[in-house]
């Protein structure tokens, strides 16, 4: 029999879980929380389970759940979004990129995509046919600036992708960035495709800026939530598609093959959550910072230089700046297998043959989690 193949690669993620998993590592990999997330929200889901309709939802969504996250990002961003026209429940984040990869992209059609990239992207582009044109962003700040986009934007650029805030970096990219991205998505006729899951993810003074809200976007950007991410429950796979009109209707058409719609209970529970959810929104982001600053603060102190992280579940660890003379990816391989805990080499979240000397860490994390993964941390130096 002939051996069966994919081209397709693994992703980081389950490599660094299952390696945590079968060597009994602490995970600060994989972003998940150590909290169970809100109570009245996983209630609900519970309730729908028992008592609800179990079958076939709509292809869009229940509008319950439409209808609530319109309400949600009128509330939050400012935004007009109508619900019946302009908002898609999807199974997840995932789903909503692969819809809109899948729905937008012809063969040949060019995608820029900065670096680094989330590991889903690169994969869903390339089988959808498009043809990557990749950014590469530099630490520490990790920002894009008019001659990187001039130098990726031609006549055969569809796309735009980015994902803000931005998982690996912990960077919340400021209004003229988003400015600049949107002046040349209007003079190239792009579509940007705008992963905002960890929107509600944010510290400090950052404040996170929608890209459909900019100048020219309205009618071409693709914006993507993830209540997985809103809630803690990243288990959970209920994610959203905001678009105007057209672009939703050829993003159904892509939706209507990937999964067609999403278990009915959690978008009940989902929906509840955005109405009820104003406490939650407050009062997760402050607990996140201070695990942040745990983190942040436990590494310095073994002399690791640690990247500032303004939003997500992440920071980073810059390797050379904290002594370490070893490859980012190296490094993760020792510090799973020798020192007992797992995290994330963010080389292989560029291109195939990139080296990169930067560690993700995951923050989200009880404190005792926290200080046990600072101490094998040290020891894996
Ligand atoms: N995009 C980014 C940038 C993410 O970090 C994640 C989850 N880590 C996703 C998409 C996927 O979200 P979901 O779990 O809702 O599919
Ligand atoms: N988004 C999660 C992370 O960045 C991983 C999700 C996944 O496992 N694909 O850690």
């Amino acid at each position: 029999a002939n051996p069966i193949f994919s081209s397709l690669p693994t992703t980081i993620f389950e490599e660094m879980s299952g390696l945590a998993r079968t060597l009994g590592a602490v995970n600060l990999g994989q972003g998940f929380p150590d909290d169970p997330g809100p109570e009245s929200v996983r209630a609900k889901a519970a309730e729908a389970v028992l008592n609800g309709y179990n079958q076939y939802p709509p292809m869009a969504g229940l509008p319950e759940l439409r209808q609530a996250v319109a309400g949600h990002y009128a509330r939050t961003q400012g935004l007009d979004l109508d619900w019946a026209s302009e908002v898609t429940v999807t199974s997840g984040a995932t789903e909503a990129l692969a819809a809109a990869f899948f729905g937008l992209i012809e063969p040949g059609d060019e995608v820029i995509v900065f670096q680094p990239v989330y590991d889903a992207y690169l994969p869903l582009i390339r089988r959808a046919g498009g043809v990557p044109k990749l950014v590469r962003l530099q630490p520490p700040n990790w920002r894009f600036d008019r001659a990187l986009l001039e130098a990726a934007f031609t006549e055969r650029t569809r796309l735009v992708v980015l994902n803000n805030p931005v998982n690996p970096t912990g960077v919340v990219l400021p209004s003229e960035d988003l400015a600049l991205l949107a002046e040349f998505c209007v003079a190239h006729d792009a579509i940007a495709v705008c992963d905002e899951v960890w929107e509600q993810v944010v510290f400090g003074a950052a404040v996170h800026r929608p890209l459909i809200a900019f100048p020219g976007m309205r009618e071409r950007t693709v914006k993507i939530g993830s209540a997985g991410k809103m809630f803690g429950l990243t288990g959970w796979k209920v994610g959203f598609l905001c678009a105007a009109p057209d672009l939703t209707h050829a993003l159904a058409r892509a939706h209507q093959f990937l999964t067609f719609t999403t278990p009915p209970n959690l978008q009940s529970a989902v929906a509840f959550g955005l109405e009820t959810g104003a406490d939650w929104f407050a009062r997760m982001p402050r607990g996140l910072e201070r695990s942040r600053d745990r983190l942040t603060e436990g590494l310095r102190r073994e002399g690791f230089a640690v990247l500032p992280s303004q939003g997500t579940y992440f920071l980073n660890v810059d390797l050379p700046a904290s002594g370490v003379e070893a490859g980012d990816r190296d490094f993760c391989l020792r510090a799973v297998k020798e020192a007992g805990v797992a995290a994330i080499p963010v080389s292989a979240l560029y291109e195939a043959d990139a080296v990169t000397t930067i560690v993700r860490l995951c923050f989200s994390k009880h404190d005792e989690t926290l200080d046990a993964g600072i101490e094998r941390l040290a020891k894996a130096r």
